[in-house]
């Protein structure tokens, strides 16, 4: 019989003076050691371990593989509100980890990495906290993944996730981190969307993964990137329309994974419109609001509440708004002034200025973000990128521009070592590269919106 590793925390329980020690146990009793140790837990404190109202749905068909192993979990997994969520302590087990737990706090530990996860009984921290399902501690999949210094490589049409180690990063000199004092630069990676249901999509398992990797480079060199996300994938003349709130699968759940994993290196999460397309237009392609729009106020201002509904039951932060190719009408600017603290184009009051506008509204501070410098059309588009990025800097505009990730792509190699170590190689002439290296040589470095 397999045995396994479990602090138990009785001491701690009964004293309550954070002490704890470890048992070795048997696999049933663990379980049920599982729950009467909740109940003690809940008693001790007088704290119930309130249902959670999160869209609990199992993740039927998914299987997770450890170095190419399979970890036949006993315990179901889950998708919570549309993220995969693996039982704490059989998973930890299961890949050759441990679980330490004092008070409310577990503590996963996987060879040197460790963190803490909290039990608050509060959803709107779903990242960061255990939930219970049935008794049984879940958390999530990108939490004991990537914080535990593994990588997870996604089959999504066929169920399957592997999860190999993360290459370990040498201590690379040659990467220049954001100087103390540079100035502020902008930068949007533009259009992410979760459109690899659809053949002809770019965000597919593999432009996932290679997303992600862009969030580490830019994360490595301290630049703090915003991320325009079009939160309904739509294509009418395929008929294929994904709200990765109505429909939990492991596509869906991999681009969260990934919204995830870039939140977790700095990036900024915005909504750019609700679907990008009106009629038979593909998201991306069409455009949503202004004068062309098809729809009313009314119907646009609910445009905006549903993709902030969205937004929200993923539980992230939205910290911009951005019209579809920057098309709004007055009456649009007001209604997204109404739910929005940025709205990231050139102000409509000062046209023209390429500065950071800043107007009140009700008490409240609203700032228009301008792209003097616009984007990278394609993927020959990089010289004239930097000629207009000198300009902007001459100008002493704002150095302010977005980038389709996708143009990196081919600049982007990914596999796996052996049976157990997930690498890349990101190429110095992609386009993100050259254009970091231009804007830290200009004394800039990408910031937050101040
Ligand atoms: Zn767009």
């Amino acid at each position: 019989m397999k045995k396994i590793i479990f602090f138990l925390v009785v001491i701690n329980l009964m004293t309550s003076i954070g002490f704890v020690t470890y048992l070795i146990i048997s696999e049933e009793r663990y379980e049920k050691l599982e729950s009467a140790y909740r109940k003690a837990e809940e008693e001790q404190k007088g704290l119930m371990y309130a249902k959670t109202n999160l869209n609990i749905i199992e993740a039927e068909n998914v299987e997770i593989r450890f170095l190419n192993d399979k970890l036949n979990l006993k315990n179901k997994i889950y998708f919570a509100n549309g993220r995969i969520f693996v039982p704490l302590l059989e998973y930890m087990e299961r890949i050759g980890g441990k679980v330490y737990k004092v008070d409310d706090v577990y503590r996963p530990e996987l060879g040197e990495e460790s963190f803490d996860a909290a039990y608050i009984g509060n959803d709107d921290k779903i990242r960061q906290n255990v939930i219970y399902i049935d008794d049984v501690v879940y958390i999530s999949f990108f939490e004991v993944t990537d914080r535990l210094g593994l990588s997870a490589v996604f089959d999504s049409s066929h169920g399957k996730i592997d999860v190999f180690y993360k290459q370990k990063k040498l201590p690379d000199e040659s990467v220049i981190k954001k100087k103390v004092d540079s100035k502020a630069a902008y930068l949007r990676l533009e259009d992410i969307m979760a459109d690899g249901v659809d053949p002809e999509g770019s965000y597919n398992d593999e432009g996932l993964e290679k997303l992600r990797i862009i969030g580490d480079y830019l994360f490595d060199r301290e630049q703090v990137f915003y991320i325009a996300w079009i939160p309904v994938y739509c294509n009418p003349k395929k008929d294929i329309l994904n709200d990765p709130m109505e429909t939990s699968s492991l596509y869906n759940a991999e681009f969260i994974y990934t919204l995830d994993y870039l939140v977790s290196r700095g990036g900024k999460i915005g909504l750019h419109g609700y679907t990008h397309q009106y009629g038979e237009e593909k998201s991306a392609d069409g455009f949503e609001f202004g004068e062309n729009s098809p729809y009313t106020d009314e119907q646009k201002e609910e445009r905006m509440i549903a993709a902030l509904k969205i937004a929200n039951y993923f539980k992230f932060n939205v910290e911009f708004f951005e019209f579809p190719h920057y098309g709004a009408t007055e009456q649009d600017f007001k209604t997204a002034e109404k739910y929005f603290d940025v709205i990231y184009q050139q102000s409509p009051y000062t046209m023209g200025n390429n500065k950071i506008d800043k107007i009140s509204r009700g008490g409240r501070l609203i700032k228009y973000v301008p792209t003097p410098a616009d984007y990278v059309h394609n993927r020959y588009g990089v010289s004239d990128m930097i000629e207009r990025i000198e300009m902007s800097n001459k100008n002493e505009d704002e150095i302010s521009l977005f980038v389709h990730p996708i143009l990196d792509f081919e600049y982007i190699s990914v596999g796996t070592v052996g049976t157990g170590i997930r690498e890349y190689h990101y190429s110095p002439f992609g386009v993100l590269p050259t254009i970091i290296d231009e804007v830290m040589s200009l004394d800039h470095s990408f910031n937050e919106i101040g």
